[in-house]
């Protein structure tokens, strides 16, 4: 019988109304999502290995029988410990599972199952060999199901209650049942070109795979099977980046006069300072797309530090003097105050019009600074999200500047565009990040922008040292602090409180007050945090730049941008608990002046290994590449980016460090083929033509 993709879970047997609520919490409705689902890992279940071969650090996948089996209760903890023994035709194998008091009374002995770990060995009885927490799956009673043994067996990432054996049963199904023909996004040519199977052809093989596929190819994604199915799903994303490129290239944005001695005048006088290589290289990059009548679309990726924002204002620059507007959006209003009075200094010297609009503004004031956004009388608008307002019009926005580009979501990026495209024209769009993304993410990212990087700092600056440290040791980092103050130098200490969840708040506060009364009674300490009213945080900013505050007690609403060249020390409490990349723009607040700065990450007394490593990474390189590869790989895309971001990169399959290669091939064909006017047409209808889901799937919401 064959059924089509569309068909719906709930007709697969074993797939009751229960299960199919289940799974349609999870997306899955179709036998199309079923089998978007793929296998984390296989297990060769041709070969197992004999107990009597075991080894303690070698894993394993056996076949055995149940023994014995019993709970015990713990001591530590309230939950019991599960104690197995199986035994195959060449000896027994004992197996330890934790939390395992579930376990009580569902294991048979004589039930034949399959166990897959690592053996250890027995910590009480060192010549004996153990498995902790090993996979279990129980087989049916025959033991002789064509999907569980005899074969490369697909595990799969159990779904509630619905569990790997049961997935792979229903994935049989649906696969027994497939179509002689389904839809194939990739065009045929391009496939027989690259050499890559048939969507179904691929889709049978990733979940059942062929006799002979080597296994380890298979668990490292790297199987023609696999590699087809990434391929395709890094090749859609970018092909909905090339096509909408395509259409931002048809778009007639403003053209801009650069070269004329006008303009040049006008950038010379208001730079405070001489401009860096990279500076200089970026500007003429930009400065060359301005000048096209095609929307510039770029990145500027620039290491904490390194002086983006005056290359935004002097791209701002560029199209005042064009007779257009320019806006420069930030993700917080501490950074959209600071920017607004450092371009206030800057362009208001040179007579340029300045802007700030932020939610925290009175009515009236919001009310005054809109009607002079509408009117083109001010020049440079500076602002928050409030700046995508509905309600925000703009007389002639010619460039938009996007601060932190991480923060936002691409949508943001889009709505502060269209603001322009009302005028019929595109604008030029300029995003800046001081958090280096590795090359393939950003393209994975932000495929559709051209990039630029500074990759100088500006002179004069001393490297920041970085210490580890320990609770215990606060005291001496306090004595420190007050010896840095007692130089006329000013101090952060951040603490984590990252969603700003009432607890964590407290807790700050608490240090706050403990910090200004006992600790530095001396000084003057003040508290910066998310939840202040406006007024408050540039109140408190401004104290600080002010020099009037030597300490600020701060939460991580200082991360980003945050420009004081005085403050020398940062103090990171509980460092354990941030982001490599966090820390690293933490630290980037720092070693803003000529003066040797110090930052120092307090951890807990006792801190795991992995963490150690983890933050020695700070005090071994102050590379922000470095550091957010490091970061990317230990902790992943997702919390990478934060959770903002987290849907954007949530592929399926695909993992953009992994499957670097795939991508970058990915990339290439995509955009190639958006070039090419006979093709992308079609492709463009492929694309729509797509089920819904694949949209959600592959990001394509942006096409057509
Ligand atoms: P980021 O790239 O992190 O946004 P900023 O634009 O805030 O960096 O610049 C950091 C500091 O360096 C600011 O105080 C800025 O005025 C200063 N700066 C930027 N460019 C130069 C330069 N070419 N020479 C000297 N100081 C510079
Ligand atoms: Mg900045």
């Amino acid at each position: 019988m064959s059924l089509p993709l569309n068909t719906e879970v709930r007709m697969l047997k074993g797939v009751g109304p229960q299960r199919a609520e289940l799974l349609a919490k999870r997306g899955i409705y179709t036998f199309e999502d079923l089998l978007a689902c793929l296998p984390f890992r296989y297990e060769d279940r041709i070969h197992f290995s004999a107990i009597k071969d075991v080894r303690p650090g070698v894993t394993y996948t056996i076949r055995a029988q149940v023994a014995s089996g019993s709970a015990v209760q713990s001591m530590r903890r309230r939950d019991s410990v599960y104690h197995l023994l199986v035994r195959d035709e060449t000896g027994s194998l004992a197996c330890k599972f934790f939390h395992g008091g579930y376990l009580e009374g569902r294991l048979k002995p004589g039930q034949l199952l399959v166990l897959h770990g690592k053996a250890e060995i027995d910590r009480l009885r060192p010549a004996r060999v153990e498995m902790v927490n090993p996979q279990m799956e129980l087989l049916s009673a025959e033991g002789a199901d064509s999907t569980e043994v005899g074969r490369i067996v697909p595990i799969y990432e159990a779904m509630g209650t619905f569990g790997s054996r049961s997935i792979r049963r229903a994935v049989y199904m649906a696969l027994q049942n497939l179509p002689a023909q389904i839809a194939d996004a990739l065009p045929a040519g391009l496939r027989e070109r690259l050499g890559l199977p048939s969507r179904r052809e691929a889709l049978i093989a990733a979940h059942f795979p062929p006799a002979g596929t080597p296994l380890d190819a298979l668990n490292e994604f790297r199987s023609p099977a696999q590699q087809r199915l990434i391929f395709e799903e890094f090749f859609l994303y970018q092909m909905s980046l090339a096509l909408e490129r395509r259409t931002q290239r048809k778009e007639n944005a403003p053209a801009f006069v650069v070269r004329e001695e006008r303009v040049r005048e006008a950038l010379k006088r208001m730079l405070p300072f001489k401009p860096t290589g990279a500076q200089k290289r970026v500007l003429a990059e930009i400065a060359a797309d301005l000048e096209k009548p095609v929307a510039m679309n770029r990145l500027l990726q620039g290491d904490v530090g390194s002086g983006k924002t005056i290359v935004a204002l002097e791209s701002a620059v560029i199209a005042i003097e064009n007779k257009c507007q320019a806006a420069l959006m930030a993700p917080t209003e501490i950074l959209a105050v600071q920017h607004f009075l450092s371009a206030g200094r800057i362009l208001g010297r040179a007579g340029y019009r300045v802007e700030l609009l932020i939610s925290g503004m009175k009515p009236e004031e919001k009310a005054a600074a809109k009607e002079r956004i509408r009117t083109g009388e001010a020049q440079l608008v500076i602002g928050t999200h409030a700046l995508i307002e509905d309600e925000v019009e703009f007389a002639r926005l010619g460039l938009v500047c996007i601060d932190e580009q991480h923060r936002f979501g691409v949508l943001q990026r889009k709505r502060l565009m269209d603001k322009a495209a009302k005028l019929g024209q595109a604008p030029h769009v300029l995003v800046l990040t001081a958090t280096p993304i590795p090359r393939t993410l950003a393209l994975t990212l932000y495929g559709d922008l051209d990039v630029s990087v500074l990759d100088e700092l500006p002179p004069g600056r001393t490297p920041i040292e970085t210490r580890l440290t320990s609770e215990p040791h606060l005291n001496g980092v306090w004595e420190f602090v007050r010896g840095e103050a007692a130089r006329g130098r000013q101090a952060y200490v951040v603490y984590p409180v990252i969603e700003e969840s009432k607890l964590e708040l407290k807790a700050a506060m608490e240090e706050y007050e403990r910090l200004s009364r006992d600790v530095f009674p001396r000084l003057r300490v003040g508290l910066l945090h998310g939840r202040l009213a406006s007024e408050e945080k540039e109140e408190v900013m401004r104290s600080f730049r002010a020099n009037e505050l030597q300490v600020l007690v701060a939460t991580t609403v200082v991360e980003v941008g945050v420009d004081v060249p005085n403050a020398t020390v940062m103090v990171i409490e509980h460092a354990e608990r941030f982001g490599l990349s966090q820390l690293h723009q933490l630290r980037g607040r720092i070693g803003r002046g000529a003066e040797k700065s110090t930052c120092i990450l307090v951890g807990p007394q006792r801190m795991s290994e992995e963490a150690r490593a983890r933050l020695e990474t700070m005090v071994r390189t102050s590379n922000g590449f470095e550091i957010a590869e490091t970061d990317l790989q230990l902790r992943g895309p997702g919390e990478f980016f934060g959770t903002r971001q987290h849907g954007s990169l949530g592929f399926n399959i695909a993992n953009p460090l992994r499957d670097r290669a795939v991508l970058e091939l990915a990339r290439r064909e995509a955009f190639a083929l958006a070039e090419d006017p006979a093709q992308a047409g079609a492709l463009q209808d492929v694309l729509r033509a797509l089920p819904p889901q694949w949209s959600r799937r592959y990001h394509l919401a942006r096409v057509g």
